[in-house]
């Protein structure tokens, strides 16, 4: 598989200001409204690399956005990898040590094995125990549509089709590797009131993805009447008052590469659609992976194929 080179369109903010907070947390500032509500988080920087979501919280800040009701926690969260971004080596700056997105369990975070992620998730993990909504923002490896993953709870489904855009919404268990933050707790408990959505705003460095993590970060915030239509306007981007008929893609699999050398067989960039059942879509040494039904969606390939990771996930249009 040939890399794609992605032209850096996307000048990562200056973050300093934002360190010392109010929350005693590192990089994590609340405002809180005198008249009561939710608490609602939205986090950027899971991923270092995934600028988007960093551009769309300074610019909330900047503009001096407050709660109307309730509290607004905004927290940027691996400071430590986004640190070592360079628009020379863009992909390279993802975490210190692994994923913070794969880190989400008690066990885990109870547990005494150590790293940069781990650090900083044990330190974020009273405010994301705290919070009664949460948005955390990405972007993708490739230039596909945006993606709204909701996960399996109709509840979270709910609020993406309130927020609207975009316009395709996946709901997706998640990876082999380890829990993400928006499952954990009773974020991915159906008993729970809890809810959390990530988006994935389109590729890493393009302007659009900025966009689409702001536009998306303030229906959110409209949706949960935390700010009004008005008080955010002068924010918005293309997207902001778009209508567009939303789709669901439930995904079925996750592709959990097994072997040494995985090679997908074509050069997926993801959301193609593969009409015939059985189609290969790619293999390492010992098997070969094809499609399991009609109408297969092939869902954010994987540029990193390592033994473990996954490769991609699977899933069909229900509607
Ligand atoms: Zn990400």
């Amino acid at each position: 598989m040939s890399e794609i080179k992605y032209a850096v369109e996307l000048t990562p903010p200056d973050i300093e200001p934002y360190r010392a907070g109010n929350t005693a947390i590192d990089y994590v500032t609340s405002f809180t409204a005198a008249e009561p509500g939710p608490h609602v988080l939205v986090m950027a920087l899971t991923h270092g690399n995934e600028i988007c979501g960093a551009i769309a919280l300074d610019k909330l800040f900047r503009a001096g956005v407050r709660p109307r009701r309730g509290k607004l926690t905004l927290s940027f969260n691996n400071v430590a990898a986004y640190r070592e971004f360079d628009a020379r080596y863009p992909i390279a700056s993802r975490y210190i040590d692994e994923d913070f997105n794969r880190l989400w369990s008690p066990a885990m975070l109870d547990g005494t094995r150590q790293s940069a992620e781990l650090r900083r998730a044990r330190a974020l993990r009273p405010m994301v125990d705290a919070a009664d909504y949460l948005l955390d923002i990405h972007s993708m490896q490739h230039a596909t549509a945006p993606l709204m993953l909701a996960g399996l709870l109709p509840r979270s489904r709910e609020l993406a089709r309130k927020i609207g855009i975009p316009e395709l919404i996946m709901c997706d268990a998640g990876h082999a590797a380890g829990p993400r933050m928006r499952d954990y707790g009773g974020f991915g408990d159906p008993a729970s009131p809890k809810t959390a959505l990530l988006i994935e705003s389109g590729q890493h460095w393009e302007r659009r993805a900025a966009e689409v993590a702001t536009d998306v970060m303030l229906r959110f915030l409209i949706a949960l009447e935390i700010v009004t239509h008005d008080d955010v306007a002068a924010l918005g981007g293309p997207d902001f008052d778009a209508h567009p008929r939303q789709r669901t893609i439930e995904v079925t699999e996750a592709v959990t590469i097994t072997g040494e050398g995985f090679e997908f067989v074509e050069n997926f960039r993801g959301l193609e659609v593969l009409p015939e059942k059985g189609s290969l879509i790619g293999r390492d040494a010992t098997r070969e992976v094809r499609t399991p039904y009609e109408n297969c969606v092939l869902i954010m390939p994987s540029r990193r194929l390592v033994r473990g990771q996954t490769a991609v996930r699977l899933g069909r249009y229900i509607d």
